[in-house]
């Protein structure tokens, strides 16, 4: 049912407004984890400034290690939604299990599937009953066909609002964090009817090569970006070699003015 032999349209996907997948450059931006109120407040009001309608922010956090920070949970979406509200943004932000599906309805905008829940597909067809939009992130080491079928469990259980998100995959590389597979990009395009963003945090892994990465995926005809941005990276939870302070976010927009498409 993704397939653009099925349907060979682009997929536009209305989030409170934001029409993903109409050509238009859009962005998913916000930090890592949600620490604070005040510290999703401070990134949501630089969000806002840049006319950006999408704002992440994890507070189930799937972490690599179980000694690491593991979100805020209920209380994060709590905090997101509020932020949200107070600015009239839209909220993307995971769930790792699908029995917390129905309560984060109340919170969430945008559904978020991780890297490493892919595969998990109970989540998947939990994000398919739903009636929200799932943007789904490409697995560690998944092959664009695997990617293509997690893709399929959610829409075939009736949820055709799907972004997908190429994050990079893991390779013998080391260099950066993952290798982002930026051929992905045309080629998810050209398969599927479905946006395709590129998230420049977790592909890269550094800093230095999120403004790099973001232009090579809009040259390349991704639907949109996804950035984490913190308001003192140095003391963030999660992800703190890499997310961008609000300075250099400013810099990151500017810059990509060139690359954006605004029709
Ligand atoms: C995230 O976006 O918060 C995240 C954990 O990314 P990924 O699932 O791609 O590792
Ligand atoms: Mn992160």
């Amino acid at each position: 049912l993704v397939s653009r032999k099925k349907k060979p349209e682009d997929t536009i996907i209305d989030i409170k407004g934001e029409k993903v997948g109409d050509g238009n450059t859009h962005y998913v931006v916000g930090p890592c984890s949600v620490e604070s109120y005040e510290q999703v407040a401070e990134v949501a009001k630089s969000v806002k400034s840049k006319g950006i309608k999408l704002l992440r922010g994890g507070a189930f956090k799937p972490r690599t290690s179980p000694y690491d920070f593991q979100g805020l949970g209920l209380e994060g979406l709590q905090i997101l939604k509020k932020v949200a509200d107070e600015y009239d943004l839209a909220v993307v932000s995971e769930i790792v299990n699908p029995a917390h599906m129905e309560e984060a309805m109340d919170y969430i905008d945008v559904i978020q599937i991780g890297a490493r829940n892919m595969q998990n597909f109970e989540l998947l067809k939990a994000a398919g009953d739903v009636k929200k939009p799932v943007l789904l992130k490409r697995g560690l080491s998944a092959t664009i066909s695997e990617f293509i079928n997690a893709a399929e469990y959610i829409i075939s259980r009736g949820n055709g609002n799907i972004i997908l998100c190429e994050r990079g995959i893991r390779t013998y590389e080391k260099a950066t964090r993952n290798t982002l597979d930026i051929s992905a990009v045309p080629i998810l395009k050209q398969e599927t009817h479905l946006p395709v963003m590129v998230d420049v945090t977790h592909s890269t892994g550094r800093r230095d090569l999120l403004l790099p990465a973001a232009k090579a995926a809009l040259a390349i005809g991704a639907d949109g970006v996804m950035a984490e941005v913190h308001p003192d990276p140095a003391v963030a939870l999660s992800d703190a070699a890499q997310q961008m302070d609000i300075p250099m976010f400013d810099t990151f927009m500017k810059e990509l003015e060139a690359f954006s498409t605004r029709k």
